[in-house]
């Protein structure tokens, strides 16, 4: 079964929620649809038949944190998943691996499926082994550390966004390489984000050993992202 993740980052309103909520609901699909909306809507989503996920949380309950997002409260408002080290949070709020590890632990804790996200910005591509592994290094320094389902979310940072998308032999020997580093008889998953849409995402869903795909912009336009949903049922 692949997953379908939707990342709106800062946007949506309560319009596009009522929207997804009528047109998104259990069909004949079989894929696990999650979206991840602003914090702000995740309520909305009252009576919603796929599962949803945050965009960050902290790595404390509670406490003199201002702004942030407690793993646990995102868990009791119905969050399953949540998106952690996305290249924006990266970039914008100088987020470190060992912040995001640290984020991961608590999820973990808390009841929440992290969704990592790795990837090499444009001018690291000639070395984007050497990032990838430093990326991954938390989660590989135990092996007999459990993973529980973590998402790893494959999404070279110079392809999100821009319509530039790796040709698929990349995208195949990326995940094939995490999936190195990281190991096999572990609990995970290796998705690809980056520039997905209705008119690409047959072609990147079948990469062999992916495990699905994580979409940002076109995941506000219902009818791709229900073209999306289409291609990783079949
Ligand atoms: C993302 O932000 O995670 C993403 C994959 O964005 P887009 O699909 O717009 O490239």
């Amino acid at each position: 079964m692949k997953f379908v993740i939707a990342n709106w980052k800062m946007n949506g309103d309560f319009e596009l929620v009522n929207q997804m909520m009528s047109e998104i609901g259990k069909g004949r699909e079989c894929c696990k649809v999650i979206v991840c909306p602003p914090a702000a809507l995740i309520t909305s989503f009252k009576g919603f038949e796929h599962d949803l996920g945050a965009q960050n949380s902290f790595y404390e309950e509670k406490g003199a944190f201002t702004g942030e997002n407690s793993p646990k409260l995102l868990k009791d408002i119905g969050c399953k998943y949540v998106i952690l080290g996305h290249s924006e949070r990266r970039a914008i709020f100088q987020e470190s691996d060992e912040l995001i590890f640290k984020k991961w632990n608590a999820a973990i804790r808390f009841g929440l499926t992290p969704i990592i996200c790795i990837g090499e910005t444009l001018e690291e591509r000639s070395r984007w082994k050497e990032v990838l592994s430093a990326q991954l290094a938390n989660y590989c320094a135990d092996k007999s550390l459990d993973l529980q389902g973590t998402i790893f979310a494959y999404e070279p940072v110079w392809s999100i966004g821009t319509g530039k998308v790796p040709s698929m032999q990349e995208i195949e020997d990326a995940i094939g390489f995490i999936k190195d580093v990281i190991g096999a008889e572990r609990n995970y998953y290796v998705v690809y984000g980056g520039s997905v849409n209705g008119s690409n995402s047959a072609e990147i869903l079948n990469i062999h050993g992916l495990d699905g795909v994580l979409v940002g912009s076109a995941s506000l336009k219902v009818s791709d992202f229900k073209t999306i949903i289409g291609n990783a049922s079949v």
